[in-house]
């Protein structure tokens, strides 16, 4: 089986989501691609070398599949996977040393806020969280000792917008390096490689997967970016794959085969099929939630609507340049308090009351209680994640869902 398949340059997004990975091109190939379980395999009679496989840890040809897939989708040089969205994330702050600041969104997924200060603070990484929809307070913030500028936008669950091309400019121009957490978007609707950014970053779990069946993360780097002279250029202890390459892509490489943090080839077998329908999938959810932000604006029970689609929206300027469709991912205030957001999402019958997103059914809730204590994030608010099916279903539901801050009992603030 061979290492890399390579699709032509000049096939569209949509066709190398299909084909990028794996195409049968021998007879008798299999169209779909095989899982290959197996940890090891046998050597070659020149013993080992670069081309030939040895151990799933360090490689693993549905694992190759998919990485090769993901960089061609988001038009990056490499991609390096790991077990789960947060491992993602932990690798590139082990890029870090003790000492060194980073930059992050005031408003962000709060496992990666509970990570730096439940982990990483106590390994001497010092940070600051910013409101990064104002570049000047981002810059305000920065010290000679920042490495990394974190952005994510939309921002969970706030929907704030970041200006990447913006930031990612002051990042080069500073010397840190840049990652997007671009799970909510996927390359569908957001590509911050062409933003200028050197690293994005995806819960495979959300979107990518899309049926929540698989746990998985990735990283995709760039053609460009500080990383080829820094940071923390470390040698391999395992017997690393020689062409790992240079710079960022090595010491990723790197830490993926020595951390061991890889996703199964199982989980990376399941993420190939994903991928072959995450156009089709992204667009109706994206399209599914414009209208349905739409209504909610305008229902009596809903106080506010958090969503870049919307007119409305502080960063919709920036949200029209940057993306391609606003998204699938909607944040609503309910006239009521959080017992009143809380019975709304019990009322549902179709959309499912569940934590994390971007599965084809669509979830919802009460987003404060899946966060942390102190989280600012309003009590009356539900995040809303919309899935494919028929829109009129969908907000059929919701609407049904609202009429319970109505019932006797409830404790409704305000209606007009
Ligand atoms: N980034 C974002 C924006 C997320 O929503 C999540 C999970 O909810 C993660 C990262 C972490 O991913 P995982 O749960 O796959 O570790």
């Amino acid at each position: 089986m061979s290492k890399k398949k390579d699709t032509p340059p000049n096939w569209h997004p949509e066709t190398r989501a299909l084909h990028a990975g794996w195409h049968p091109d021998e007879p008798a190939d299999p169209v779909v691609p095989s899982w290959e379980p197996s940890t090891v395999f046998t050597h070659p009679q020149t013993g080992l070398s670069a081309d030939s496989w040895s151990y799933t840890r360090l490689g693993n040809p549905n694992r190759t599949q998919l990485e090769s897939a993901l960089a061609s989708l988001e038009g990056g040089k490499e991609a390096v996977t790991f077990a789960s969205g947060m491992a993602a994330v932990q690798a590139v702050f082990h890029m870090l040393q003790p000492g060194d600041h980073v930059l992050l969104p005031d408003d962000l997924y709060h496992g990666v806020r509970n990570l730096i200060l439940g982990q990483y603070r106590r390994w001497g990484l010092t940070f600051d969280f910013v409101d990064m929809t104002d570049i000047d307070a981002v810059e305000k913030a920065s010290g000679d000792n920042t490495r990394l500028l974190w952005m994510e936008s939309p921002s969970n669950p706030m929907l704030k917008i970041t200006d990447i091309a913006g930031l990612a400019g002051l990042a080069r121009n500073k010397g840190w390096l840049s990652v997007v957490d671009n799970t909510w978007m996927t390359p569908v609707m957001q590509r911050p490689l062409d933003l200028g950014a050197d690293m994005v970053l995806y819960s495979t779990t959300k979107y990518i997967g899309g049926h929540s069946d698989s746990l998985g993360g990735a990283l995709v780097l760039g053609d460009a970016g500080p990383g080829d002279s820094e940071p923390g250029d470390s040698e391999p202890g395992d017997s690393e794959p020689e062409d790992a390459g240079h710079g960022l892509e090595k010491v990723l490489r790197t830490y993926q085969i020595q951390a061991g943090a890889v996703p199964s080839p199982f989980d990376c077998w399941m993420l190939i099929r994903s991928l072959k329908t995450l156009y089709a999938r992204v667009r109706t959810q994206s399209a599914n939630a414009q209208l349905i932000a739409g209504r909610l604006f305008q229902h009596h029970a809903v106080e506010k609507v958090y969503y870049p689609g919307l007119s409305s929206h502080a960063g919709q300027d920036i949200a029209s340049r940057q993306m391609e469709m606003p998204g699938a991912m909607i944040s609503f205030q309910v006239k009521g308090d959080a017992a009143g957001a809380m019975r709304v999402v019990s009322a549902s019958k179709l959309i499912i009351a569940a934590t994390s997103l971007g599965a084809v059914e669509s979830t919802w809730e009460h987003r404060k209680t899946s966060e942390y204590a102190e989280s600012p994030t309003p009590e009356n608010l539900i995040r809303l994640s919309v899935g494919i099916e028929h829109p009129e279903d969908i907000w059929n539901d919701i609407d049904q869902s609202l009429d319970t801050l109505y019932q006797k009992d409830a404790n409704v603030n305000d209606f007009q």
